[in-house]
C-alpha cells in the first residue's frame, strides 16, 4: 500500500476509534492495537512530512466535550503524554532532558492510572468546578457528578484558590459489582474499568454516578495560590496536595539516576497485577517546576514527561473447551472456555476465538495450555498455544457441521455480499440458515429490546432465556402481551422489577417507525438505513407494497439492502409479528418527512467527520427537508453539524454562539 493511502487509512481509523473510546466510552479494539496504529502513523508522518496535516490525530488530545454537558474552558491546557514502549526510549528521554537541563535533573516515577482525567477548581477552598479533559482546551462540566466521589474534598483544609488535576478511576471491586448488576439486568457490560469510570462520570444523573464507587488520585497542581517560592518541585506539590485533603498519586519516587528510574518503572510493573485498580503504565516527569518551564510544551504533550506503557499482561491457562455461540443473524462464533485465571485485576474464564481460521492458524487445541492476554477489552484474547507443554492428548478442533442450537443446516457467507449490519461479522463466516433457530430467536429478541431499537429496559440474555424457557414468548411481539404477574413469577424478578418492565414496554410503543424497523433486525439494515426507510415510506404498509426498485431510491440503499428489505417484508412470519405489534398498540407509521419543509429558512454548516455518514449524505438530508447548506459559519448560521476532528468552523461557531449539534441530535431533528 502507498504511504499516503496507509496514512489516510490510519488517520480515519484512529479518529473513529478515538471517538468510540473517548466519547462513547465503548472501544472496539484493544489499547494495544490502538497504540500500534498510533505509533505507525507517527512514524509514517515523520518519514513523509509532505503529507503533513494539522488535523491528523497525532496532533490532537483525546476526544471532545459532549453537547449534553455545559462546556468548560480550561485555564491550563490539559494535555496528553508522549508514550514510550521500551527502556531504550525511556533512557533516550532522560538523556535528552539532562542534556538540556543538567545532569543533576531529578525525575519522578509514578503509576499511570487508567481512568479519565479531571480538573478540580477550588475557590476560597470550596470546590467550584469539576471538568473532564475533553479536547484538552474545552472539557465537560461534571461538577455535580464529581461531588459524589467521596475522596474528592468539597472543602480544602485551607481557603485558597487552586486548580488540581487527577485521574478518576473505578477500582476493580466496584467494576466487578457494577458488571454483575448489569449482567443481571440484561444490559451490555462495560468493556473495562476505564470505560466504566468514564461512562459513570458522564452520567446525566449524578445519583447514578454516586452509586458507581468511583475514586480519584490527584497527580498534578495546575494553577492557583500555592504557586509560590516555597514549592519548587513536583514532589512538594504532591505533599501540599495531600495536606489540602486530596488523595495524592501513590508510590511516587524521585531519582536522578538512570538505573534507579528504570528500576522504579519495572517495580511498578511488577506490582501491577496485585493493585486493586488498573494502571496502564508509569509516568516519568521532571521534578523541578522551573526546569519544566524551561523544557516547555509540544503541540499536545509536555516535553518534560513521558508515559512508559506496559505491554498487555499475559497469563498461561488451560483451554478446557471450545463452545460455539450462535448470533442474531445466525453467525457461529467459537469461544474458548478457560481454567479461570486472574488477569489484569479480573478473573477470566472465557475468550473469543473469532473464527475457525484463527484456531487453525494458531494451532489451538482443546486441552492445550494457552497464553491469554487482556488488552483493554472485556473479552480477552487467546494469543497462542504452548506447544512444548503438550502431552499428546490435546484435540484439534473443528466447527460443528450443523447448528449447535437447532441442528439446522449451515452455510458459508458469500463474502461479496458483505455489508456491515452492526453485528460481529466475519467474512466467510459459518451461519445457521434456520429462521426458527432458538439461539437466533433469543438474540433477535434481545436486539429488538436494545437501547438503540425499542429501548425496553432489562431485557437481556437471562430474562429472554427465562421467558423462552417458560414459553411466555415466541417472538418479539409477545413482549407486549406479558402481564406483571407473569414477569413477577420468574426467578429473581420481584414485583418492582415487573412493574418497571411493564412501564418500559408501554413507553416503547411510541418509539417510532425508524426504531421499529431497526428493531426487527433485517439483515444489512442498520440504524441510519432504518431511519431513512421510515422517513421515505412512512408506514409498514407502504413498505409491504414497495418494490426493490422503489427501495433502491432511498438514500444510500444498494441492491443487496433493498432485496433484503423486500424479502423480509414478504415473509408471512413478518406480517404476523407486525399485526400482533399493531394490535398491542405499537406505532408502526410516522409522518413522511421527505416532502415536508421543516428545515425551511434554516442554514446548516457541516464540519468534521460524521460516523457512518458522509457530509454529502447529511447535506442531502438537509436539502430534502427544505434547509440550506452553507460552507462558512456566520451569525446567520442556524446550526453547525459537527463531527470528529471539526476544526476552525467549530471554533468560530462557538465564538459566535451558533448552536452546535452532533450526528445523534441531527438524526433526531430529521425524524
Ligand atoms: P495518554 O496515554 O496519552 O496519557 C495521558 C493521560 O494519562 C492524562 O490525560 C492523565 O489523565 C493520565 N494519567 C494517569 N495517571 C497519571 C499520572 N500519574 N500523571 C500524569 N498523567 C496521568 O492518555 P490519553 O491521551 O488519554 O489516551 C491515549 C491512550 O488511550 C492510548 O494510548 C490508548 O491506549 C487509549 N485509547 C484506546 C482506544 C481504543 O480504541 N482502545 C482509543 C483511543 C485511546
Amino acid at each position: 500500500m502507498e504511504a499516503k493511502q496507509r496514512i489516510d487509512y490510519l488517520r480515519t481509523a484512529i479518529k473513529y476509534h478515538s471517538k468510540r473510546y473517548y466519547e462513547n466510552d465503548a472501544p472496539e479494539i484493544s489499547d494495544f492495537e490502538y497504540d500500534r496504529m498510533f505509533e505507525e502513523l507517527k512514524s509514517l508522518e515523520a518519514a513523509h512530512p509532505e503529507y503533513y496535516d494539522p488535523t491528523s490525530p497525532i496532533h490532537r488530545v483525546g476526544g471532545k466535550a459532549l453537547d449534553k454537558f455545559e462546556k468548560v474552558k480550561h485555564e491550563v491546557r490539559m494535555g496528553s503524554l508522549t508514550d514510550v514502549f521500551d527502556f531504550d526510549a525511556l533512557v533516550d528521554f532522560i538523556r535528552q532532558v539532562k542534556a538540556e537541563t543538567g545532569d543533576n535533573t531529578e525525575f519522578s516515577v509514578e503509576p499511570k492510572i487508567d481512568g479519565l482525567s479531571v480538573s478540580l477548581k477550588y475557590e476560597k477552598g470550596i470546590l467550584s468546578v469539576g471538568a473532564t479533559r475533553g479536547n484538552g482546551d474545552v472539557g465537560e462540566n461534571v461538577t455535580q457528578n464529581v461531588k459524589t466521589i467521596r475522596t474528592i474534598p468539597l472543602e480544602l483544609t485551607s481557603p485558597i484558590d487552586i486548580t488540581v488535576r487527577g485521574e478518576v478511576f473505578m477500582p476493580h471491586a466496584s467494576f466487578e459489582k457494577l458488571n454483575r448488576q448489569k449482567e443481571e439486568d440484561g444490559e451490555a457490560l462495560w468493556a473495562n474499568p476505564r470505560n466504566a469510570a468514564a461512562g459513570s462520570l458522564r452520567c446525566l444523573d449524578s445519583k447514578e454516578t454516586a452509586k458507581r464507587g468511583l475514586d480519584i488520585f490527584v497527580f498534578n497542581y495546575q494553577s492557583g495560590s500555592f504557586d509560590d517560592s516555597s514549592v519548587t518541585t513536583h514532589k512538594e506539590t504532591i505533599d501540599k496536595i495531600e495536606e489540602l485533603g486530596f488523595k495524592p498519586i501513590p508510590m511516587l519516587c524521585i531519582s536522578s539516576n538512570e538505573d534507579d528510574i528504570v528500576n522504579a518503572v519495572k517495580s511498578l510493573g511488577d506490582k501491577r497485577a496485585s493493585l486493586p485498580y488498573d494502571i496502564d503504565g508509569a509516568v516519568i516527569k521532571v521534578n523541578s517546576l522551573e526546569k519544566r518551564k524551561e523544557l516547555g510544551e509540544g503541540t499536545s504533550t509536555p516535553k518534560w514527561a513521558v508515559a512508559y506503557k506496559y505491554p498487555p499482561e499475559q497469563k498461561k491457562t488451560k483451554l478446557l473447551d471450545i463452545v460455539v455461540q450462535v448470533g442474531r443473524t445466525g453467525v457461529l462464533t467459537p469461544n474458548a472456555v478457560l481454567e479461570p485465571v486472574k488477569l489484569a485485576g479480573t478473573t477470566v474464564s472465557r475468550a473469543t476465538l473469532h473464527n475457525i481460521d484463527i484456531i487453525r492458524d494458531r494451532d489451538i487445541r482443546i486441552g492445550d495450555n494457552v497464553i491469554v492476554q487482556k488488552a483493554g477489552d472485556i473479552i480477552p484474547e487467546v494469543v497462542s498455544s504452548v506447544k512444548e507443554d503438550r502431552c499428546g492428548s490435546e484435540e484439534p478442533y473443528e466447527m460443528p457441521e450443523r447448528c449447535p442450537s437447532c441442528g439446522g443446516e449451515l452455510t458459508y457467507d458469500d463474502a461479496k455480499n458483505f455489508v456491515d449490519d452492526g453485528e460481529d461479522f466475519t467474512l466467510g463466516a459459518l451461519r445457521c440458515t434456520n429462521p426458527a433457530c432458538p439461539a437466533q430467536l433469543a438474540r433477535n429478541i434481545e436486539h429488538f429490546a436494545s437501547k438503540k431499537a425499542m429501548n425496553i429496559e432489562g431485557v437481556g440474555g437471562k430474562l429472554v432465556k427465562a421467558l423462552l424457557d417458560n414459553h411466555l414468548i415466541h417472538d418479539p411481539s409477545d413482549l407486549y402481551y406479558l402481564t406483571k404477574e407473569e414477569i413477577a413469577s420468574l426467578d429473581r424478578m420481584g414485583e418492582k422489577s415487573a412493574e418497571n418492565f411493564i412501564s418500559s414496554v408501554e413507553a416503547s410503543k411510541k418509539s417510532g417507525l425508524g426504531r421499529l424497523i431497526f428493531a426487527l433486525g433485517i439483515r444489512h439494515i442498520g440504524e441510519v438505513a432504518s431511519a431513512e426507510l421510515a422517513s421515505k415510506f412512512g408506514s409498514v404498509e407502504a413498505i409491504y407494497d414497495a418494490t426493490v426498485e422503489e427501495i433502491t431510491e432511498t438514500q444510500d440503499f444498494g441492491l443487496v439492502m433493498a432485496e433484503s428489505v423486500v424479502d423480509f417484508f414478504k415473509k408471512e412470519s413478518t406480517k404476523y409479528i407486525i399485526s400482533k405489534l399493531q394490535s398491542a398498540g405499537v406505532v408502526t407509521s410516522e409522518e413522511i418527512k421527505e416532502l415536508s419543509n421543516e428545515f425551511e429558512g434554516l442554514t446548516f454548516v457541516l464540519t468534521g467527520t460524521l460516523e457512518n455518514m458522509t457530509r454529502d449524505e447529511a447535506a442531502e438530508m438537509i436539502k430534502a427537508r427544505g434547509g440550506k447548506v452553507s460552507s462558512s459559519v456566520s451569525k446567520k448560521t442556524d446550526y453547525v453539524l459537527a463531527g470528529e476532528a471539526a476544526g476552525s468552523k467549530l471554533t468560530k461557531a462557538q465564538s459566535l454562539g451558533v448552536k452546535i449539534i452532533d450526528k445523534e441530535a441531527f438524526l433526531e431533528m430529521c425524524k
